[in-house]
């Protein structure tokens, strides 16, 4: 570089505010799909512009706070100089026993911390990160759909191309495996699933499970199943992990986040757990890419895996609560719904002759309701719109009697 830099004259301050550089964004972000949402957020700032009062059931984002006793632990570590460096990058090792021990308490799987477990900031990163690690440019993922985007987003950023299994009612909404073309099964490299789902709130079997064991075996594929939702039951059901499965440890990697079950989604924490080689892979990737999630809130995560479990019991009960009156509510009109078992969503069809764009935009501006638009997850999520339960009680009943009033 030496003597280049020199030769040619620096802008004067007038050619400094001329200065326009063609800047054109790479082929991944030109070519992403078409943001569906575009036009429901456009239509909530219309709305909210006329000064209605907005009900939004929208955002999948807990409403309620973190518990007192997580937020304790992360003041206390904040404080402590040793957390204020570095991190290690595939997690702390007492995080990870943590959550090793959080698997055999709640699952009854038995994983080695050391090899088998990786920290995450946010389940979001994990997902996002792990086709760097596996997908070659053509390769093909698996993604079941609708879904949470990340999913095929991240394998397209890889160089992959995302293939599509439709979830559909009559399936109970899991993929039939069966429907996979053998020719697709062969180039898929990763196949991305996730129950409890988000956004058709079903849950999975276990039969459904050791399917995709077996799938995953005849074909060599790296299952990522994202289990971010599994401790959001309701009535008493527990959703099983995938690696409950027989040989699920040897064909892939449950994600999990502490975002959902501890109301920490904006602490950014979460981890991956199962196959020692798929962890490995990712931890590789993160290692280029981050240096770890800050010590004191893997520690504050300590404290939510293996302090008093009560505020769990209560954020259950809170969504069932709200479930309950949202579920009546619309069956009281005459909508045929299904009360769900887990997650905080409400995936329900549009009434006959509507779409999901044009119910979503009937009850914003008709009713100051904001939806989500089940196409916005994918091509089989037309004709529902999902309604996330993040807002209180009463202001259900109120959507509830504000639905009633629309001329459907
Ligand atoms: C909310 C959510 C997550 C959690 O993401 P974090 O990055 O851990 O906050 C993961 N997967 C799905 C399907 C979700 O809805």
């Amino acid at each position: 570089m030496k003597g280049g830099s020199g030769k040619r004259p620096p802008v004067t301050n007038d050619q400094h505010r001329r200065i326009k550089l063609k800047i054109e964004k790479a082929e991944r972000l030109k070519s992403l799909p078409p943001y569906l949402f575009k036009e429901i957020d456009r239509q909530k700032e219309e709305v909210r512009a006329r000064g209605v009062d907005i009900i939004d059931l929208g955002v999948g984002d807990p409403d309620i706070p973190t518990p007192a006793h997580i937020i304790e632990a992360l003041k206390q570590a904040a404080a402590e100089p040793a957390n204020h460096r570095y991190p290690s990058y595939s997690g702390m090792d007492d995080f990870n026993a943590a959550v090793a021990r959080w698997y055999k308490r709640r699952f009854n799987v038995k994983l080695d911390p050391g090899v088998e477990v990786v920290t995450l900031i946010g389940s979001k990163e994990g997902i996002a990160h792990i086709p760097l690690a596996f997908i070659n440019p053509g390769d093909i993922a698996l993604v079941a759909s609708p879904c949470y985007p990340v999913y095929d987003i991240g394998a397209r950023f890889a160089g992959g191309a995302p293939c599509f299994m439709d979830l559909l009612k009559e399936n109970e909404f899991l993929p039939d495996l069966e429907a996979v073309p053998p020719e697709v099964a062969k180039k898929a490299k990763m196949m991305f699933i996730n129950y409890p789902n988000n956004p058709t709130a079903a849950v999975a079997t276990k039969e459904f499970f050791e399917s995709v064991v077996a799938f995953a075996n005849e074909y060599d594929v790296i299952v990522c199943h994202d289990a971010a939702y599994s401790e959001m039951a309701f009535d008493g059901f527990r959703p099983m992990s995938f690696l409950e499965a027989a040989g699920a440890k040897s064909v892939g990697i449950e994600f999990h986040s502490l975002s959902k079950t501890y109301n920490m989604t904006g602490w950014r924490i979460g981890f991956a757990v199962g196959c020692a080689d798929v962890i490995s892979g990712l931890g590789q990737i993160k290692s280029n890419i981050d240096s770890g999630a800050f010590q004191a809130i893997q520690i504050a995560g300590i404290a939510a895996l293996e302090g008093d479990q009560t505020c769990v019991e209560e954020m259950r009960r809170t969504y069932t609560e709200r479930r309950d009156v949202l579920v009546e509510g619309l069956r009281s009109m005459g909508f045929s719904v299904e009360a769900p078992r887990a997650t905080f969503y409400l995936w329900m069809e549009v009434p006959r002759g509507e779409t999901s764009a044009g119910f979503t935009s009937r009850l914003l501006t008709e009713a100051g309701i904001v939806t989500t638009p089940g196409n916005g997850f994918g091509a089989p999520g037309e004709g529902y719109i999902r309604m996330a339960l993040t807002v209180s009680t009463d202001r259900i009943r109120e959507a509830v009697d504000r639905i009633r009033t629309i001329d459907l």
